[in-house]
């Protein structure tokens, strides 16, 4: 089984999204179930609705899962789990204040050293820990040895037992810390490839000396995506607004697009353009870069172009609002100016909106609004062009310029031609 697991803490990420793209492709090609496990165990930070608007996200995406849990639901396995880690003495109550702790670790930078917990309370008699009243921690006592982790995409990489430290499982609170919870939950869902960011490096570690320490001996691969780098070559944060999933449909740009953007960048696709079910036939996670990923607008724009191009033409209409095929049509056409939805809109919600037409066509314009509303039906542009011109008298600027406008609502754009036979129907609302 592979998993997902989002905190529904903030809006979805595309770091966040790639990696749940990733763990849906690799289990399609496993042949094993995907889990999406919320994880929602930090009640401080946790946000109502995030989690909804996530698994919305990953339907947008046609990311299919066989389960969903959450995290808290299974506080009790983390409680239980503790116990029998401090039972077996791997574990221990630490009792160190905070102050403490804050001061030991401003004397190690003092003395430029890295921080470790200096196992103060490791080993308390006892009678001290059964009768302090104190608030405590439990802490996971550091393994005896190294840990290395063979990572799919990173190769291999040890960390020291000083590198893990004993570290915090379960706060003063009782609430497992997020490394606990997650080992414990990867365990229990008998998770046998994770993947995720590369910030969580140094955690994945501890993770595995815990499911050690509780003598699960089962071995799961990782596979850590290298992070996303905005194009100053800093790492996105919440403040690219390319960074949120939200705005990326906003600005209009296909899910088909996005997944195929996330899929290509950092990889070596055997083509360009592509969609996610096809991903599924050559993906190889081992061939994903080390190196971090570049956000890249334009190849974004110029992905999502090719991919409203593939749409036909019912699809491309309900997308820019309408329920006909005609205006699909339309859209259609008006794609070699536009490179996203919303740039798409912007051309075809004119042509239906009351017409500002400038100063100088004013007349001319008015004069073609009469003619047009009282003409008969032309099937044929050409027709319909003789009919006004004879009417009105007007004719090269004059003409073409007012016409184009009360057509279209804008000054330039494709052929009148070419979008009259998917007008037609729809004249006299246009001119209206
Ligand atoms: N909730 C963690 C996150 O969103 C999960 C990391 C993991 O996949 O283990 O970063």
């Amino acid at each position: 089984m592979l998993r997902f697991a989002p905190s529904p803490t903030g809006d979805m990420h595309i770091g966040n999204l790639r990696v749940a793209l990733f763990n849906y492709i690799v289990s399609k090609q496993r042949n094993e179930s995907l889990l999406i496990r919320i994880e929602d165990t930090d009640k401080e930070r946790n946000i109502e609705g995030k989690d909804k608007e996530i698994l919305e996200i990953l339907g947008i995406f046609g990311i299919e899962y066989k389960e969903l849990m959450y995290q808290s639901n299974n506080l009790r396995f983390h409680s239980m789990m503790a116990l029998q880690l401090l039972h077996e003495k791997k574990a221990f109550n630490c009792f160190c204040k905070p102050e403490t702790l804050e001061k030991k670790r401003e004397e190690a930078k003092e003395a430029k050293k890295a921080y470790r917990y200096d196992g103060a309370c490791e080993n308390l008699p006892a009678e001290l820990v059964i009768d302090n009243l104190n608030p405590f921690v439990v802490r996971l006592k550091k393994p005896q040895e190294a840990i290395t982790i063979k990572d799919l995409i990173k190769g291999e990489i040890t960390f020291s037992p000083d590198d893990i430290d004993s570290f915090i499982i379960m706060r003063q609170d009782k609430t497992p810390t997020y490394n606990f919870a997650c080992s414990v939950d990867d365990m229990l869902a008998d998770i046998s490839l994770v993947i995720r960011g590369e910030d969580h490096v140094s955690n994945t570690p501890k993770q595995i000396a815990i499911r050690d320490a509780l003598g699960y001996d089962k071995k799961m691969e990782y596979a850590h995506l290298p992070i996303i780098l905005n194009d100053e070559g800093k790492k996105m944060s919440k403040r690219d607004n390319a960074s949120s999933v939200k705005w990326m449909f906003e600005e209009g740009y296909l899910p088909s697009a996005i997944a195929n953007y996330l899929i290509l960048i950092g990889n070596k696709p055997p083509k360009e353009i592509f969609t996610l079910e096809e991903a599924i036939e050559w993906f190889d996670i081992h061939s994903i870069s080390k190196a971090p990923a570049r956000f890249d607008l334009d190849k974004l724009k110029f992905i999502n172009k090719e991919h409203l191009r593939l749409l036909d033409a019912k699809e491309l209409s309900r997308y820019v609002g309408f329920a006909d095929d005609d205006i699909g049509e339309v859209a259609k056409i008006f794609l070699d100016e536009v490179s996203t939805l919303k740039e798409l809109r912007a051309k075809i919600a004119p042509i239906f909106a009351p017409k500002e037409i400038p100063e100088e066509f004013s007349e001319q314009a008015a004069t073609m609004q009469e003619i047009i509303k009282n003409a008969p039906h032309f099937e044929e542009f050409e027709a319909f062009k003789t009919h006004i011109i004879e009417q009105s008298g007007l004719k090269g600027k004059n003409f073409f310029k007012p016409l184009r406008l009360l057509l279209t609502g804008a000054e330039h754009g494709p052929e009148l031609a070419d979008i009259y036979p998917f007008l037609k129907n729809y004249i006299k609302e246009i001119v209206k």
